[in-house]
């Protein structure tokens, strides 16, 4: 049996937990998932026709919020009592950091990022290191096989028809240590627009937007085309967009149609955070930087002129 951590949110699953799923539903044999928290039962029904069996749904009072260590906890329980031979978890930070704990507990390594699996003895795997600028391949022979699963790497397919897979739900047992760890408070970004890692288009600076009032023009941009503006660590690290806006390697990863990438150079660790972009259009002034060489098109010249008078074809062209 493969057993799978989903994350979810608003009653859904989140995408790469699909993705963990898909992975798990192409290596053969019986597929659980573990749900946790409030909204689980909700979010199990977003599992039919994704070749799930059982969904374990945890409750326990101490999963009310987001707690890692507990969530590890929960998730050893389960693994114990259910031997799985295998366990997958999405590659996102929550994801990476409640299997890391599941491996602890369960005193089994733990592979993060994985690509593609061959099932055997050893399991063999590639996998993203250095924040996927390498492809390791690696062998695991521990058991069960403890790994998550690198954000869009794999296809999710859309849902088959097919019932919402039966729920048993526990209630783990879990210390005061497993609950040290916990959220105990949430500050939502403002504003209502849609957000970075489930925008269609996103409209990305750097550096050379060159202030905070500098983004007004992509923010502008980004309202006519319905998307998301984020930036490079240059622009949260000077403060001009909150470090929630940032993609990269120590951000978000965004996998929109388009990221229209304006003043950014495209340094490995702000690419890991924008590969998984459908297409990548580049508004810089130098036609060397880095970020050429990822974007299917680019504009050549001062953005500070082109992305306000893309805005203006946009209105021209609507009539608006
Ligand atoms: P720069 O590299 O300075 O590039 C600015 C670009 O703007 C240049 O290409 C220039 O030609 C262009 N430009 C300037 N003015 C104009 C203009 N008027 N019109 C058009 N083009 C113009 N970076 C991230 O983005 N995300 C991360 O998560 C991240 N994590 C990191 C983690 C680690 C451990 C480390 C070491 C670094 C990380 N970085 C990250 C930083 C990364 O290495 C780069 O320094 C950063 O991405 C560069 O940001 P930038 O492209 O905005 O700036």
């Amino acid at each position: 049996m493969i057993l799978v951590f989903v994350e979810h949110a608003d009653g859904r699953a989140d995408r790469v937990s699909l993705e963990a799923l898909a992975l798990a539903g192409s290596l053969g044999g019986p597929v659980h998932a573990v749900l946790v928290g409030p909204g689980a039962t909700d979010a199990v029904t977003s599992l039919g026709g994704r070749g799930v069996d059982t969904a374990h749904v945890v409750e326990h009072e101490g999963l009310s919020s987001y707690a890692p260590r507990a969530c590890g906890a929960a998730m050893a329980e389960l693994i114990a009592a259910q031997a799985p031979g295998i366990v997958i978890g999405p590659g996102t930070e929550r994801g990476n950091e409640v299997m890391a704990y599941v491996g602890a507990i369960a005193g089994a390594p733990m592979v993060a990022n994985v690509l593609s699996v061959e099932t055997g003895s050893p399991m063999r795997l590639t996998r993203q290191r250095w924040a996927g600028s390498l492809v390791e391949e690696a062998t695991l022979g521990a058991s069960p096989a403890i790994l998550t699963v690198a954000p869009h790497a794999i296809e999710a397919p859309e849902a088959a028809s097919g019932a919402a897979p039966a729920i048993i739900s526990m209630t783990p047992t879990l210390s005061a240590a497993d609950l040290a760890s916990r959220v105990t408070g949430r500050i939502e970004p403002e504003g209502d627009g849609v957000s970075l890692t489930d925008a269609k288009v996103v409209v990305g600076g750097g550096r050379g937007m060159g202030s905070t009032e500098g983004f007004a023009i992509l923010e502008e941009l980004a309202g006519l085309l319905g998307g998301a503006v984020g930036g490079s660590r240059v622009v949260t690290s000077n403060g001009w967009r909150p470090h929630a806006d940032q993609i990269g390697q120590t951000g978000l990863r965004i996998a929109p149609d388009i990221y229209i990438a304006c003043g950014i150079s495209g340094a490995i660790q702000h690419i890991v955070g924008c590969a998984a972009s459908k297409n990548i259009l580049a508004i810089n002034k130098d036609p060397d930087a880095p970020i050429m060489s990822r974007a299917q098109y680019a504009v050549i010249g001062d953005l500070h002129a082109i992305v306000p008078a893309i805005s203006v074809e946009i209105r021209r062209v609507r009539g608006t």
